[in-house]
């Protein structure tokens, strides 16, 4: 029998797992059963993802540097990276703008209706605890991001998975290997190689788990939806966000086309794993294992690309999210502070937005964190943040898991498009997880 694409297994997950989840939502006793009997099975395989990330980014990183056995090529790679990031993200923010300027989802909400998701959202846990995370962000002093890169204890860096520390070293360790004899060279550049193996095997594996984990997520998901009533009366705003978002998606393909010159359908077919998993993870980070193997494995970017571009594409460029940050920014303005909807706040909009996404973490919910920062740089004012953020409260979730998608769609296309100007994208040779099975079985 042909066996079913792993895309098909994870989607039949995640139907199952929202089925279940509602069906639970009507049960006595339901909603505590999936907390304490379904929910910790996607808490683990998240936790088996996290986990690998960190080795898989020095271990690919190092060895793809290496391999480049140029180093100026990294320059280029950097620059090209940075450019294209900086492009779609300002595509996306721009997008956004213009659907919600078009649309106006804010305008004419019913004071009632503003009324009752101020009294349900506005002391809300997690409207709170958003809140206090932005104001410790912006204590921080301007050059306070630039700082942060540079790790001053890599264990550190290594325990809390600080990305863009963990790349800076991984580069640092690529760049001197070049320098150093390649015989000396020679121990290192094979442990990583090695590493590398082990850790993409880690994600074949861990795959195999997937189509039951996302059940457990989905299941998680839909049990914390109990009162549709608010939804319902977001539909407007949360629509302008999705068709935003699908728009993007759309604007990658025509990039795929266009630029590497490959089918789109192709593309989503190949990188729907990842996509599958971003939708129920919420999260870019942990999602990255498995981007990067779909990347390197099955669209044929090398390793030297796919581990450079990748992470860094995990922590600075998020296209969904950034999108979000103006649709949200605007929508808010347009329910409670109209006078502050100018053509010259917008611009600022586009402006932190871009850099919002950049500081934006790769986990659930970030986006929102610094949607503060986004509203504070326009001078809303500070006693209307509670009630602004309490608005988008209840679609934030689905909102979130529908923007990492795109946030981890838009890190595979630029991998693609930078690979192919550097002329490192290949016929992809994916490996399937029992490669090896029948010789040691
Ligand atoms: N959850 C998003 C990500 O990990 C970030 C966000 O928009 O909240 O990519």
């Amino acid at each position: 029998m042909k066996k079913l694409a792993l895309h098909w297994k994870i989607i039949i997950g995640m139907v199952l797992g929202i089925i279940f989840g509602f069906i639970m939502n009507t049960v006595d006793g339901g909603k505590g059963f999936v907390i304490d009997w379904i929910a910790p099975f996607g808490k683990i395989f998240i936790n088996l993802l996290k986990l690998i990330a960190v080795p898989l980014i020095l271990a690919s990183l190092i060895k793809g540097i290496s391999d480049l056995k140029d180093i100026s090529k990294i320059k280029t790679m950097g620059l090209r990276t940075i450019i294209i990031y900086v492009g779609t993200t300002l595509v996306a923010i721009i997008i956004g703008l213009t659907i919600v300027n078009f649309v106006g989802p804010g305008k004419g909400m019913p004071q009632e209706t503003i009324e009752k998701i101020k009294l349900k959202y506005e002391n809300d846990a997690g409207v709170v605890d958003k809140l206090a995370k932005a104001s410790a962000q912006q204590d921080a002093g301007p050059l306070q991001a630039l700082v942060d890169i540079f790790p001053s204890n890599i264990f550190t860096s290594l325990g809390e998975a600080k990305m863009l520390q963990v790349i800076f070293f991984a580069l640092f360790v690529g760049i001197c290997l070049l320098l150093i004899p390649e015989k000396k060279a020679k121990p290192l550049v094979d442990f990583f190689d090695s590493l590398n193996e082990v850790v993409m095997k880690m994600v074949d594996l861990i795959m195999l788990f997937a189509p039951y984990a996302v059940f457990a997520l989905m299941a998680n998901v839909i049990i914390a939806f109990d009162d549709t009533t608010i939804l319902v009366k977001l539909l407007k705003y949360a629509g302008c966000v999705v068709s935003g978002l699908a728009l993007m998606i759309g604007f990658y393909l025509f990039l795929i086309k266009v630029y590497t010159k490959k089918s789109p359908q192709w593309f989503l077919n190949k990188i729907s794993p990842a996509q599958l998993l971003a939708f129920s993870t919420s999260s870019s980070a942990a999602t990255l294992p498995v981007t990067m193997e779909r990347v390197e494995e099955h669209l044929g970017v090398d390793k030297e690309v796919s581990g450079f571009v990748l992470p860094v594409g995990a922590t600075v460029n998020m296209d969904g999210t950034s999108l979000y940050q103006g649709i949200a920014a605007v929508f808010i303005m347009q329910v409670i502070w109209p006078e502050g909807l100018t053509f010259t706040n917008q611009l600022v909009i586009i402006a932190t937005a871009l850099l919002a996404s950049i500081g934006s973490a790769a986990v659930p919910s970030a986006g929102m964190v610094m949607l503060v920062i986004v509203l504070e740089s326009i001078g809303f004012p500070a006693e209307l943040l509670p009630i602004g953020l309490a608005l988008i409260f209840a679609v934030d979730r689905p909102l979130d898991m529908c923007r990492t998608v795109v946030n981890v769609t838009g890190d595979a296309t630029v991998s693609m498009m930078v690979a192919k100007s550097l002329n490192k994208l290949h016929e992809p040779k994916p490996k399937e997880w029992d490669d090896h099975y029948e010789a040691v079985k």
